[in-house]
């Protein structure tokens, strides 16, 4: 297909940049999504969803929600707790405050377990927490902290909470497609993601994916919201086949198309490009003497917050502009008090185009003044 499309590198944290086979995925014939022949594309498409993750489809389900990536979280949240329970939330990083606030929000009950968030939680922390706690429902933690690149260890507090007897989810929008992911393995009851993260679609999709027993018995809970409960969107999954509200049409063409070509290039084959992508990222970084917040070892290899130079000539909005009107696209961190900006490994891109960015931001640095390699004071 030839493109007609100008290619964007995206380095933020999703959307991310897209192949032109899923962007024009999107272009077809107006169609009414209560046809059958659209409505056929759901079953096939939540199967691949839990296939991702390797779930057998007896056992796990994938329940599709229209909306950005934080309609799943609002979903679990408030769809997943009983009566008398408390949830207990690991939070070491903006996603897993996000996950707090709207606990708050609901005013439902929850334990907050705050761990630094620069550096692996401290199990023994989180196991004390649970301990105290008897009457958990449910543990919650955010697989990949997006803002500042932590991977979580998502299997050893999946294991914790089973011990306890709560159930665990953890978001993982910015981990789901992007690295391997067993279900089993890692101890996981619900995860979720978003369209325009891992499978490389388009945004306004998302998907919560967990086990049909507990969103069974959940069904018993107390209902909190009306559009985001998870049980009553799975029920009206399982009767018709369909969303229970207007589906995102071309979207949803877009994630088919997204998908197809995830299972074509493989999870692993996936994750060693993003790896590679990951390797360029870092080569630059050092070559530009830059620096990050997080010790390479602790971080998920999707994403690198680098610290702003200490360099009177450092403006983010002149090399973020500058980088912008050249086709790349870099986004400010999310780490309080510090100047950080993200350089992200998702979406359809390889090494090279990392390189090239690299060039672009070396023109940037001189273009305004930027002493190359650049300083710190400390
Ligand atoms: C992107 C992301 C979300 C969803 O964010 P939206 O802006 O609502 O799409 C949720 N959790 C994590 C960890 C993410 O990276």
């Amino acid at each position: 297909m030839s493109s007609t499309v100008q290619r964007n590198i995206l380095l933020n944290p999703g959307p991310s940049t897209t192949t032109d086979s899923v962007k024009y995925a999107q272009i077809v014939p107006d169609i009414c999504p209560r046809e059958k022949e659209f409505a056929s594309l759901m079953a096939p498409l939540r199967e691949d969803l839990v296939r991702v993750v390797h779930g057998k489809p007896e056992e796990y389900t994938a329940v599709l929600f229209c909306g950005s990536g934080t309609i799943c979280i609002d979903v679990v949240l408030n769809s997943l707790l009983d009566e008398g329970k408390k949830a207990l939330v690991v939070n070491n990083g903006s996603y897993s405050q996000r996950a707090c606030d709207v606990l708050t929000a609901y005013g439902l009950p929850f334990v907050e377990v705050k761990q630094p968030i620069d550096d692996v939680p401290d199990l023994h922390v989180i196991e004390e927490a649970l301990k105290d706690t008897p009457d958990v429902g449910y543990v919650y933690m955010t697989f990949h902290e997006t803002g500042s690149g932590l991977l979580n260890p998502v299997r050893e507090v999946g294991a914790l909470a089973h011990k306890y007897g709560a159930f665990f989810i953890t978001d993982s929008t910015s981990a789901y497609a992007l690295m391997p992911i067993n279900l089993y393995e890692d101890n996981i009851d619900f995860c979720m993601a978003s369209a325009q993260k891992g499978i490389q679609g388009m945004s306004g999709l998302s998907y919560v994916i967990g086990r049909r027993d507990i969103i069974e018995a959940s069904k018993n809970f107390p209902v909190r919201s009306y559009y985001c409960n998870l049980y009553m969107q799975y029920e009206f999954f399982e009767k018709t086949g369909e969303m229970h509200f207007t589906p995102p049409v071309q979207t949803i063409y877009a994630a088919r198309q997204a998908l197809d070509e995830y299972f074509e290039e493989g999870e692993q084959g996936k994750w060693q490009r993003h790896q590679r992508v990951m390797a360029a990222i870092r080569a630059g970084i050092d070559r530009l003497g830059l620096k990050e917040m997080l010790d390479r070892r602790v971080q998920s290899g999707l994403v690198a917050a680098v610290i702003y130079p200490d360099d009177p000539a450092w403006d983010f909005e002149k090399i973020h502009d500058y980088c912008y009107e050249r086709g790349f696209t870099i986004y400010p961190g999310k780490i309080d008090n510090k100047g950080t900006f993200r350089l992200c490994a998702l979406g359809a891109i390889d090494a090279e185009d990392i390189n090239n960015f690299w060039e672009v931001f070396e023109q940037a640095l001189i273009a305004t003044g930027v002493a190359v390699p650049v300083t710190y004071t400390n």
